[in-house]
């Protein structure tokens, strides 16, 4: 009676377990384990209700790998992919456990930082881009280094809703690279095109 009624309990934890592996797989991107970009977007979605609904304040960061297609081309794609993983651990080791690091593209990477103003993230954005920037790497016997570029954006200054912060933190991403590379970008101290007279 008791081998059958352990056989039965068996069962059933093996089904939770393995629906938490497949959970995971769904969650969490192969290479780097960080997220996948479409939890990201819920979770972006839930913050930001959150937020509104508390009055309260939230940041995401944009990161990209400056010069990484010349980086691949140089010294093969597994090198590259070596990269992402150091660049993930950076990223995860420098932000908070609450906060939200994933992958978004290729080498594009989104953190969302719950409860956190401009004036907050500015300084883990900073630390990110400075550790990458002061790490050798050693790859297919090459001593190596790269920089990455960061936009910030935040809520409920740059934008109210998660799309716009996205957009806005691209825009802060895209004129980092256009203003040299290897810098962090805040949208809101983006110089602005000037008003149409
Ligand atoms: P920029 O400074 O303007 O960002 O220049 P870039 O060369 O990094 O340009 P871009 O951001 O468009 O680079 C995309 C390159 O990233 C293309 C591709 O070779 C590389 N890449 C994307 N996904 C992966 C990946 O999973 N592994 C590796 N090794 N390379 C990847
Ligand atoms: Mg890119
Ligand atoms: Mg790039």
């Amino acid at each position: 009676k008791d081998l059958e009624f352990f056989k039965a309990l068996s069962n059933q934890a093996a089904i939770a377990i393995e629906n938490a592996r497949l959970y995971e797989m769904a969650i969490k991107d192969e290479l780097t384990k960080l997220y996948v970009r479409r939890y990201f977007d819920q979770r972006l979605k839930e913050e930001m209700r959150r937020a509104k609904r508390y009055r309260g304040s939230l940041t995401v960061m944009l990161l990209d790998i400056d010069h990484f297609k010349g980086f691949n081309d140089t010294y093969g794609h597994a090198a590259g992919d070596e990269v992402l993983q150091f660049l993930s651990r950076v990223m995860r080791e420098q932000v908070r456990g609450v906060d939200i690091v994933s992958r978004h593209g290729g080498e594009e990477f989104a953190i969302l930082c719950p409860e956190q103003t401009l004036k907050d993230s500015l300084a883990p954005a900073e630390r990110i881009r400075a550790t990458v920037e002061a790490t050798e790497l050693t790859l297919a016997g090459h001593k190596v280094r790269c920089t990455v570029s960061i936009g910030v954006a935040s809520y409920p200054t740059d934008a109210q809703r998660p799309e716009a912060l996205l957009e806005m933190a691209d825009q802060a991403l895209y004129h980092a690279k256009h203003s040299g590379r290897n810098r962090v970008m805040a949208y809101r101290d983006m110089p602005k095109a000037a008003e149409p007279a």
